[in-house]
């Protein structure tokens, strides 16, 4: 049957999920039926305890708990199922444990560094992180504690996964990214854009507003939607269905353009000395950097001029999916099950399919983040097929499963720049500069999937949230900072001052601080803060959901429960 179903698009969170649901909850009335899915485009902040918050990625100064815990120690159940990719702004440490996506709490799901799920038939895939030339080739490197550059580079959108979206070659409705595009304003009204924004004209001349990645995968992945956020402003855009956005191909970002041949950029450290700081100093809590950003000082924040939000809801007619299955491969998928993803291809004839549906469009819709008189958050009513009228959940995606048995074992797990394994792709002339398998390759590895993974239809995310690291006591603010934003304002409870002393106490336990996450000095701009009190908390935690998934679909998983 057909059925309708609303969405709700939020833009960055910066962990204020009480006020999005409540926000929800109004717009409820105010439609006068239910939001069946919230997605929230990044800079989440899925912050557990002191550990997480230390390990984020933002200035100590903006360092603060958030609400998150409530949800994650089951306080709160979150009212409606929602999906979130990473922005640049998150307790990577938390978001590591589940590379492959997973619950961060009952009802909140994390796509993944990058990953597609379903949900009803709607088909949607996700990429976290945001791009940065310097970090963008290189591995998984990053090991815990997770300091210096590492807490910044965790959250920067690397090569490897960019290969693994492009492998998609079934329609998707729906892709969600923290950061724009690159060129998309050339699609929407631009000089609007840059009355809310003008120091972004420089970046759009040069073409380099946003990310390359995300537009080489808006041009092949071609969705229904496109969302985003990061930019904090609103924005739309419409990408024609014989329009192109990024003709650049793998090459074309950079620094694969500069790469002579594979593996030869092993070494990049000079490359990185001084981006470094860039990529420093773009994490600056919404403060645009110098070196990205000739903001003047005297300018105001322009946003905080904007009219009250306005909940626009765009109806469309999308008919949301193609058929779920995929027609039976012309190869036995016998073979297939054994075969290891590392083999050459076969001689076989390679046909390249890809996942543009023809004669539609995808339509761009980029929001703020939430704060008083800010465009943050949208509805949008989609048409989408069902069995039947029973509540929707999340699926695993067959395709996509595929793709992780297959792209798996070239997971780069240090600064070596990710080269794609040319004798496994098609030949140029068939796919002009774009590393992509053959169809039969996945289509091979989505059959082994359907047998083994799926023999009973589709298979629901399971319910299997547990939480594995602590929170601290229900009473602490949501503004308390552990000492952390004391600390960055020269407060008395600095880091590794060992026992704080004096100051306030919260309405948390209070008691005697330890180590660095010693009670405070309040000081005067910083709310009243709380001690932890018990062991400190890990900066990684093993989590069983990636066990469950791994095993599932026949992983190894190299990152998240490596030994350390
Ligand atoms: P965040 O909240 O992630 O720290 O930072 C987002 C802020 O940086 C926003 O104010 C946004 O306008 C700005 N920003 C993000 N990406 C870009 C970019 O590529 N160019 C420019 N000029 N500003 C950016
Ligand atoms: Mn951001």
């Amino acid at each position: 049957m057909r059925r309708n179903i609303t969405i709700a698009v939020e833009g960055c969170c910066h962990g204020m999920l009480d006020a999005i649901y409540e926000q929800l909850r109004i717009r409820e009335r105010q439609l006068g039926k239910r939001i069946d899915l919230l997605i929230i485009c990044g800079d989440f902040q899925a912050v557990r305890n002191p550990v997480d918050l230390e390990t984020m990625s933002c200035p100590d100064k903006y360092k603060q708990l958030g609400s998150f815990f409530r949800y994650y120690n089951r306080a709160r159940p979150a009212p409606i199922p929602t999906l979130f990719v990473g922005g640049n702004h998150e307790a990577g440490n938390h978001l590591r444990e589940l590379y492959y996506g997973g619950w961060v709490a009952p009802n909140i799901f994390y796509m993944g560094h990058s990953g597609v799920v379903r949900f009803g038939s709607l088909r949607i895939a996700g990429i976290s992180g945001i791009y940065k030339d310097f970090d963008y080739a290189k591995g998984y490197y990053e090991r815990p504690p997770f300091r210096g550059h590492m807490r910044a580079s965790m959250h920067h959108v690397r090569a490897y996964e960019a290969f693994k979206m492009l492998q998609i070659r079934k329609p998707l409705d729906i892709v969600v990214s923290h950061d724009w595009p690159v060129d998309i304003e050339r699609f929407g009204d631009t000089e609007k854009l840059l009355r809310h924004k003008p120091f972004f004209r420089a970046e759009i001349e040069r073409g380099e507003l946003g990310s390359p990645v995300n537009a080489m995968l808006l041009e092949r992945l071609r969705p229904a939607w496109w969302f985003s956020a990061h930019m904090h402003t609103r924005f739309e855009a419409e990408v024609g269905p014989e329009d192109t956005i990024f003709a650049r191909g793998w090459d074309g970002i950079k620094p694969y353009g500069s790469m002579a041949g594979a593996g030869q950029l092993a070494n990049s450290a000079p490359q990185n000395r001084d981006e470094i700081q860039i990529g420093d100093s773009d994490e600056e809590g919404g403060q645009p950097a110098q070196a990205l950003l000739p903001l003047p000082p005297a300018r105001p924040r322009m946003a905080l001029n904007l009219p009250p939000p306005k909940f626009t809801a765009t109806a469309t007619d999308t008919a949301a999916s193609e058929a779920p299955a995929a027609s039976p491969p012309p190869n036995p998928p016998a073979a297939a099950a054994a075969a290891s993803p590392l083999q050459p291809l076969a001689e076989e004839p390679a046909t390249l399919s890809d996942p543009r549906v023809p004669g539609r469009a995808t339509r761009f819709l980029a929001l703020d983040k939430c704060l008083p008189r800010r465009q943050f958050l949208e509805t949008i009513t989609l048409t989408i097929d069902v069995p039947d009228d029973s509540p929707l959940q999340l699926e695993y995606d067959a395709e996509w499963l595929a793709i992780l048995r297959l792209t798996n074992p070239l997971m780069p797990l240090d600064e070596t720049p990710f080269v794609p394994p040319k004798h496994q792709l098609l030949p140029e002339d068939v796919s002009p500069r774009l590393p992509l398998f053959s169809d039969q390759k996945v289509d091979r590895e989505t059959e082994w999937v359907r047998r083994n993974v799926f023999p009973h239809g589709p298979v629901y995310v399971p319910p299997n949230f547990v939480p594995v690291a602590p929170t601290p006591h229900p009473s602490t603010p949501d503004e308390a900072s552990f000492g952390l934003a004391a600390a960055a304002a020269g407060g008395y409870g600095a880091r590794g001052r060992g026992r704080g002393g004096g100051g306030h106490r919260g309405g948390g336990r209070g008691g005697g601080g330890r180590g660095p996450y010693a009670h405070g000095n309040a000081g005067h701009r910083q709310p009243p803060d709380v001690a932890w009190q018990g062991p400190r908390p890990q900066v990684v935690y093993h989590n069983p959901q990636t066990d469950e998934f791994c095993q599932m679909v026949g992983l190894d998983d190299q990152l998240t429960q490596r030994r350390r």
